[in-house]
């Protein structure tokens, strides 16, 4: 009985048969016997809760074959392959394998030889698939990843979601979603979509005991590298997630560690997941890009030096943390520098109409004067186009127009697109070419040019998009990169990837969007940050506030083990010495000679003995009486400074370095200083660095 304390004798069995497991894991069961059942089902469940198995044993358990719809071609391959090591038949249908094979996939589900067939949402384009789903009813419809069909949902497909108003196939067929990640808003929606608004959500599995939150409060830079140093002085597995991809370089430049981001080449990027899958104690930092596919069980700390966008992308990302079930920390340092970080993303990611505009009459330029179908992706069409300020910000652009039909997404087979790279520095290569007029010089001027132009290191492209970039033939240019590669540059097959193209709907001017789904789309991103500031600034447990965020029920449960639980806020800082108060109340008394006139930069060089062109500042007493302490000292204790009270920064259009009346009590004597600081103890750090 679904729910009941004893297992079911014959579920059980089944799933020892089947899969080898000894005994199910959570809500399984209940889910497992609720769609033997007949019912169909919204199931919640965070990554690694075992979700596939939750319908792959009730297709077992049919005559037939279950038909699942993942919109990630990487997961399916996994789980195809999975199946397979078991035993049991299963094929993935998708844009990365050729017509030939597709078509004998369709062969062997129609003719009953294969258990699972694993889409992607565009396979029902296909006539020759819709068929199929009508020759061969499959037991059970299987929605992977639902919240990409949901319009709230971070990753919207419109494939997905057109696949219920327009393929009349699927009527009739028994549906059950699965996702991860969706709040209760989106799980609503995800019915909505499905046109199936009663269906019932089971929200489980989202408690972690093994897992310790804390969210750590920096109110620097400096102050975040300090806490990192001390953390990284233990060394275990952990992931270290920043918000750009700028910011993983330099956090990982600042500690000598190695990092993972979506502009590294392919190999550089298998190179870094082998790292943090085999080496015994890894330290990588990635931006959100990492994850997926990625299943240490023993990473024992994952770091958010940033802010996240959201409380589902935070969970699923610190959740890679203790997979083993054993005890693991996950640490969320916040700033409200932070904020603006992702105030920008969230911008950025919601483009103003004019934009959208803009780009769909640039489209339509585009098409008219070349007469071709062309198909674009955002780093080709980054150059071309000048009102977008950056990749994302286009490809932010382009989903919007994708929501409303008026461009198309493809995944382009990795056959047509190449990586191009070069081997030697731009610099010398424009030196060498530029303004020398055989094909080779041409080529390479064009295009170094446009890599240095761009600030960047690789592109994917096809061959005929360089014709335009060295005003070369196809042919000439296919000759000089045969030529080339290997000395000059690299240019090798790209992987699988995406591409867009004007939709018939795209090809009629005027654009007309319904601007209120848009404004909806914004505010609720918003809302959604404010959940992730909210979460930090809370004082009850932190894994209850987001499992009860995603919409499970726990009663009155808490984690035993967070911060807020532990009632530690702050394990991290320490007492500032009495050689450092020492130290802080003579950089007090330094400031009030200047108060209020100098930035914080100025301010820092000043104490340090840097020359400034200001004579005040190069002739001030306390002209380089820190310089012994190093930089990142000062640095740290004019932050504390800041932080308690001391010091602020003035408004106005040039911020100055000021002090509070605390401040101001403490150089006239009349009240004690007190600093708590995150470094190790200057003692330490000393011994630590001869
Ligand atoms: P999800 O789809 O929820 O992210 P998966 O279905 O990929 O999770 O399962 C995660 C892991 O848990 C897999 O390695 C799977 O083999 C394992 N697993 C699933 N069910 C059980 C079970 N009943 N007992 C032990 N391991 C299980």
């Amino acid at each position: 009985m679904p729910g009941s304390d004893s297992p079911n004798p014959d579920l059980l069995q089944a799933l020892r048969r089947y899969f080898g497991h000894p005994a199910f894991l959570d809500a399984q069961e209940e889910i497992v016997a609720r769609i033997l059942h007949g019912e169909e089902l919204c199931v919640i469940q965070p990554t690694g809760a075992g979700k596939s198995l939750c319908y792959q044993l009730p297709v077992m358990l049919r005559d037939g074959y279950g038909l699942v719809i993942s919109p990630l071609i990487a997961l399916m391959k996994d789980q195809v392959e999975g199946l397979r090591q078991l035993g049991i038949p299963a094929v993935s249908l998708n844009s990365n394998i050729s017509a030939a094979e597709q078509l004998q996939a369709l062969q062997e589900a129609a003719a009953g030889r294969i258990k699972f067939l694993y889409v992607a949402p565009e396979r029902f384009r296909s006539l020759a698939f819709r068929r199929l789903l009508c020759d061969c009813r499959p037991n059970l419809l299987v929605v992977d990843e639902a919240h990409c069909i949901s319009q709230w949902g971070h990753d919207f497909r419109p494939d997905y979601h057109r696949i219920w108003s327009e393929c009349p196939e699927i009527a009739g067929l028994q549906v059950c979603a699965f996702t991860a990640t969706a709040t209760p808003a989106v799980q609503n929606d995800i019915k909505t979509q499905l046109q199936r608004p009663a269906m019932p959500s089971v929200v489980a599995g989202f408690r972690r005991p093994g897992l310790s939150f804390q969210v750590i409060s920096c109110r620097s830079k400096s102050a975040k590298h300090a806490i990192l140093e001390r953390l990284l002085a233990t060394p275990l597995p952990s992931l270290i997630y920043a918000s750009t991809r700028k910011e993983a370089e330099s956090v990982a430049s600042a500690f000598g560690l190695r990092y993972y981001h979506a502009g590294l080449a392919p190999a550089e990027r298998s190179a870094a997941q082998d790292y943090f899958q085999q080496d015994p104690c890894p330290v990588l930092v990635a931006t959100n890009a990492f994850g997926m596919g990625i299943d240490r069980p023993d990473v024992r700390r994952v770091i958010h030096f940033n802010l996240p966008g959201s409380l589902e992308a935070y969970y699923q990302e610190a959740g890679r943390a203790g997979r083993d079930g054993q005890s693991a920390q996950c640490l969320l340092f916040h700033s409200y520098a932070d904020q603006h970080i992702q105030e920008y993303l969230l911008e950025l990611n919601n483009p103003p109409e004019a934009l959208l505009k803009e780009l769909h009459t640039f489209l339509l330029q585009r098409l008219a004067q070349h007469q071709e179908e062309e198909i674009w992706n955002s780093q080709v069409l980054l150059p071309r186009f000048p009102g977008a300020r950056s990749e994302a910000h286009l490809n932010a652009a382009l989903r919007v127009l994708e929501r409303y039909a008026i461009v198309e997404r493809q995944y382009i087979h990795p056959e047509n697109y190449r990586i191009l790279s070069f081997r030697l520095p731009l610099s010398t290569l424009l030196q060498q070419h530029q303004g020398v007029q055989t094909q080779r010089s041409l080529f390479i001027a064009g295009t170094a040019g446009y890599f240095q132009q761009q600030g960047i290191r690789q592109l994917r492209c096809r061959p005929v998009d360089l014709c335009a970039l060295c005003g070369l033939s196809l042919p000439q240019v296919e000759r000089v990169l045969d030529f080339l590669q290997g000395e000059v540059l690299n240019c090798n097959g790209a992987e699988a990837g995406e591409v867009f193209h004007l939709t018939e709907t795209g090809k009629q001017s005027p654009l007309n969007l319904d601007l209120t789904a848009l404004k909806q789309k914004r505010e609720l991103d918003y809302n959604r940050f404010e959940m992730v500031s909210k979460y930090c600034l809370s004082k009850k447990c932190r894994q209850a506030f987001i499992v009860k965020y995603f919409g499970e029920k726990i009663g009155t449960w808490h984690c035993g083990a967070c911060d807020a639980c532990a009632g530690a806020a702050d394990t991290l800082s320490r007492n500032a010495s009495a050689e450092e108060l020492a130290r802080g109340r003579s950089m007090l008394c330094a400031l009030a000679l200047i108060d209020g006139e100098f930035g914080r930069q100025r301010v820092l060089g000043m104490l340090l003995g840097q020359p400034d062109s200001n004579a005040i500042l190069n002739q001030h007493p306390s002209h380089g009486k820190f310089r012994s302490l190093g930089e990142a000292q000062v640095r740290e204790l004019l932050d504390a400074l800041q932080e308690a009270g001391y010091l602020q920064v003035s408004a106005g259009e040039y911020p100055c370095l000021e002090l509070t009346r605390q401040g101001l009590l403490v150089v006239r004597g009349k009240a004690q200083l007190s600093l708590s600081l995150y470094s190790a103890s200057t003692a330490r750090t000393k011994k630590r660095r001869q």
